[in-house]
């Protein structure tokens, strides 16, 4: 029977961390991962760029994750981003930071970051078994039985959940570690998506497809009161809406969904403007150039589909004249431009969410050490654990911090 000091489930980037940290402790660990690879759902981060971290302040990281900001405090204290690069440059992978703070592999390539992973691996000697799903734990005299699908069974003194969420099931989280977590008497908070697109009833956004906008900024309502407003970027999508800025938003608006059907966001497609600045400009181009059709006038300030959406939202005709337009009219083409309605009835399901929101209770984990208070000798790390960040690398950090604290625990325990 394989005997082993510590047993990671779930070979993703929380889990692999794990069982490096682990091993480095002079323990005699085993990776088990269900699929037949390890990071599947890594090397479709960041659209396959991978993007690992952020160049952002720890209090910045603290905020961003709410609820579980400070939970995550030493985890991050103990691996850090600047520990990450550092990590993966000892063994020449260099990462680089773009404009934004997101930072990347130079390579452009998360396949390179899993190259370095299994390096590490090898290197600390870890086993990985693959093709090895974990049904069942068993304890006795606080040492751990696993049963895998295919009946054999893993003795370990200690075990590191990092079996990840519920999305994107095809990379392999598909909740089993939930299911196994509940039988111990964990409790798992309500599991929903977040980062996820949303779907608008307009017909005109579905005919957006496509159209990016960049640093527009997104306000949204709930019961006719402005609740949030944020910076960023936008996608227009065949069902709705996508891009970092409404995934982002998407955490609190799947969260207000469930207490309403729908709910209104209005997108601002000249925030470096002032409602009463705008009205001046247009009011002056109008006069100026009186002469053009309104549809070319406005396309100095908008791209070609949205002066169409605008013009056909406003009932105006495209070669209406510039000094034609009424002020009533230009007053809703402004309205428009500075508050573009959309009604959200909805959320893609959660195995489209780049990450699952909710997972075991952080008030059931001891923060310094990831261990369990339920179970001794059980620790976790990565996403199974409740909240998330949001979207720029905030994610796999939180993945890599809680691995390596989790691993070092288990390993010294
Ligand atoms: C499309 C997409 C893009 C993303 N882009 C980014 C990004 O650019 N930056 C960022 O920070 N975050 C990004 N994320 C989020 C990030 O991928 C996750 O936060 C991260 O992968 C979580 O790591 P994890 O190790 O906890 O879980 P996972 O990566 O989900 O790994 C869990 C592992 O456990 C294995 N497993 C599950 N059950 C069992 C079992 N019973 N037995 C054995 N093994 C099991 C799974 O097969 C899997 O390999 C993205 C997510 C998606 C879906």
């Amino acid at each position: 029977m394989p005997r082993y000091d510590v047993a990671v489930i779930g070979g993703g980037p929380a889990g692999i961390m794990a069982a490096i940290t682990a091993a480095r402790h002079k323990k005699n660990v085993i990776l088990i991962e269900k699929k037949g690879c390890l990071g599947r759902k890594v090397l479709i981060t960041g659209n396959g760029r991978c993007n690992i971290t952020n160049n952002a302040s720890i209090e910045r990281f603290i905020r961003v994750f709410g609820k579980q900001g400070n939970f995550l405090k030493p985890s991050f204290f103990s691996f850090f981003n600047n520990d990450m690069i550092e990590f993966f440059e000892q063994k020449g992978l260099r990462l680089k930071t773009e404009d934004n703070g997101c930072i990347f592999p130079i390579t452009d390539n998360a396949s390179s970051i899993i190259k370095i992973l299994k390096i590490y691996l090898l290197e600390n000697k870890v086993d990985v078994n693959y093709n090895a799903r974990t049904v069942k734990i068993d304890i006795k005299k606080n040492k751990f039985s696993l049963i895998l699908e295919n009946n054999t069974c893993i003795y370990s003194e200690r075990i590191i959940m990092a079996t990840g969420g519920i999305s994107y099931k095809k990379t392999g989280s598909s909740g089993d570690g939930f299911k196994m977590l509940k039988k111990l008497n964990h409790t798992i908070q309500l599991l929903k998506p977040a980062l996820v697109p949303l779907i608008v009833k307009e017909k005109f956004a579905k005919d957006l497809k496509g159209l990016t906008l960049q640093g527009v900024k997104v306000v949204y309502h709930k019961d006719r009161k402005k609740i949030k407003s944020e910076l960023g970027d936008i996608l227009f999508t065949h069902f709705g809406v996508s891009g970092p800025l409404v995934l982002d938003l998407s955490r609190d608006i799947v969260f207000c969904l469930q207490f309403q059907k729908k709910l209104e966001i209005f997108i601002d497609l000249k925030p470096e403007y002032k409602i009463e600045e705008l009205e001046k400009i247009l009011i002056t181009e109008f006069n100026i150039k009186g002469a053009l059709k309104l549809k070319n006038i406005l396309k100095q300030f908008l791209s070609n589909r949205l002066v169409e959406t605008i013009l056909s939202l406003s009932a105006i005709h495209p070669n209406r004249k510039g000094n034609q337009t009424s002020n009533e009219e230009r007053r809703t083409v402004l309205r428009l431009i500075k508050g573009l309605p959309l009604t959200v009835i909805g959320s893609l399901p959660i195995e489209n969410a780049m990450v699952t929101d909710g997972g075991v209770s952080i008030d059931e984990i001891n923060s310094k050490t990831l261990e369990s208070k339920i179970v001794p000798g059980l620790y976790f790390a990565g996403e199974i654990i409740d909240g998330c960040g949001p979207c720029g690398g905030f994610n796999l950090q939180q993945a890599f911090s809680t691995g390596y604290l989790a691993g070092k625990n288990a390993g010294l325990g």
